[in-house]
């Protein structure tokens, strides 16, 4: 492709405070304004592996591979090569009306031989809510073809994330999204999520999983199994602040979906691709998903794409007997993306990504996250393969929380900023999720920043009489 000459864009001419203006009157998502028109967006021009840099050249060390989806890393020339040249073959066609194209297809094959054995069918979306909207018109119009309209209700989980859709939304559990627009919709509720650190109590890990789980089959029984269509939950919750399940967890939400016969939906959309050392969570787990939302690091993040991976007891009815599936989206199985997803998932085998994280970068970061522990702030330091999370807390013997709760995560997630690390704050959990590719120099440099904006937002801390910790 060499008629393309040089491959690098001229970089923005305009300054820092040039863009913010500019940006002042958009809305962004999940953005308290009040602070952008007080500090300004920071603007990012550009990033190469694990870096990113902003439109004054300052590095930082992307620590949640954008939003937890970059997991090839930037810069990969592979990616952009699919995107351009299947721009020029085919740049759009749908797939509604018995039509489809060689990308969506392929890459349908490819997902089909990397997910779980049950799964050998997909419907292809443009994001991650687009796909749990799927799975809720999916799961319904199961039922009621296989004649149980009153099977309709989905139970979700408190703190969960599925997206931001109505349904999305709805079938998550974050109450700051259900104030906002009557949420959540009808014949959606939530159970209690498995956040040992938080809501344990003085139960052990091992004995509070399965009280977390009980509360499934207790609220199955109150709403009678009867009306109860599926449980959705992610693997490990993300954006809810990282949250791992005790190990006797799945195990017990497994058996109960099976005693009742009600469909297991496993949000993949961080957990797949290879963050947990697995391809899938549920490979991890070990659980066996009816449904599996898929997108982030489907593509890597380069292309918007999502979709749902089908099980072979739900798509013979869906394919069968439910005739028509009333659904669909102008970019399901988009041929661009698809052929950049198609290229992504290239990547993770041949540079055999996922393994390198199970049995090399996945147990470093363990060993090195896991040091943090010692630090006066920090509560638990949590890990599974490259996903994990720091919990700030007053008083660490009796994990005790701040309160006010969110400000000392804030500060800790601004210090980061501005000391060269996006690591994000859940309230007061410190979150991170780098790109696969990260090398164990890349660790050291993760850990050892992490723990000098520790010590900063400590001297913070102690400076606040609100939130003093006596170490
Ligand atoms: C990000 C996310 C979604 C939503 O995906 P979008 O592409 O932002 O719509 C759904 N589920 C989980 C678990 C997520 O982390």
């Amino acid at each position: 492709m060499s008629e393309r000459g040089a491959t690098t864009p001229p970089l923005p001419q305009r300054t820092l405070a040039e863009w913010q203006q500019l940006d002042r009157a958009h809305l962004h998502p999940f953005t308290d304004h009040g602070a952008i028109q007080k500090k300004g967006t920071r603007v990012i021009a550009r990033a190469e592996g694990v870096y990113l840099y902003d439109v004054e050249g300052r590095q930082l060390l992307d620590g949640m591979a954008g939003l937890w989806c970059v997991n090839l890393g930037y810069g990969r020339i592979e990616l952009a090569d699919a995107a351009y040249s299947q721009m020029r073959t085919l740049p759009y066609y749908n797939s509604f009306f018995q039509c489809t194209h060689p990308p969506a297809i392929e890459l349908a094959q490819a997902l089909v031989a990397v997910t779980p054995p049950q799964f050998n069918h997909v419907f292809f979306t443009g994001s991650g809510s687009e796909a749990n909207d799927t799975v809720l018109r999916a799961v319904r119009h199961y039922w009621t073809s296989l004649g149980q309209p009153e099977r309709s209700i989905i139970i979700g989980r408190h703190n969960g994330y599925h997206g931001s859709t109505v349904a999305g939304a709805s079938l998550g559990g974050m109450a700051p999204m259900h104030a906002q627009g009557g949420l959540p919709i009808p014949g959606i509720v939530h159970i209690r999520q498995p956040y040992w650190y938080g809501e344990g109590g003085d139960l052990s890990p091992e004995e509070f999983g399965l009280v977390a789980a009980q509360a499934l089959e207790d609220k199955i029984l109150e709403l009678g199994p009867e009306r109860v269509a599926a449980f959705i939950a992610e693997p490990i919750q993300g954006a809810g602040g990282v949250v791992i399940p005790p190990a006797t967890y799945w195990p017990a939400i497994q058996r109960i979906v099976d005693r009742y016969g009600i469909l297991l939906v496993a949000d993949e959309v961080i957990c797949g691709f290879g963050r947990t050392g697995e391809w899938f969570g549920s490979d991890y787990y070990r659980i066996r998903p009816d449904l599996m939302p898929i997108a982030k690091g489907l593509s890597s993040g380069y292309q918007p794409i999502g979709g749902v991976m089908i099980a072979d007891r739900v798509a013979d009815v869906l394919l069968g007997p439910g005739g028509e599936f009333n659904h669909g989206f102008t970019y399901s199985g988009h041929p661009v993306a698809c052929a950049v997803a198609s290229a992504a998932l290239r990547i993770y085998r041949e540079e055999k990504l996922i393994e390198r994280v199970k049995t090399d970068v996945g147990p470093y970061l363990k060993q090195r996250w896991s040091e943090l522990a010692s630090h006066p702030l920090v509560g638990e330091a949590r890990s599974v393969g490259l996903i994990g999370a720091l919990e700030l807390v007053r008083d660490k013997s009796r994990r005790t929380l701040f309160t006010p709760g969110g400000e000392v995560g804030t500060w800790c997630r601004d210090l980061c900023v501005e000391n060269g690390l996006v690591m994000r704050a859940v309230r007061d959990t410190m979150i991170i999720s780098p790109p696969l590719i990260i090398t164990r120099g890349q660790i050291d440099e993760l850990v050892e920043k992490a723990r000098r904006c520790l010590d900063l937002t400590l001297a913070k801390v102690q400076a606040d009489a609100r939130f003093r910790i006596r170490s």
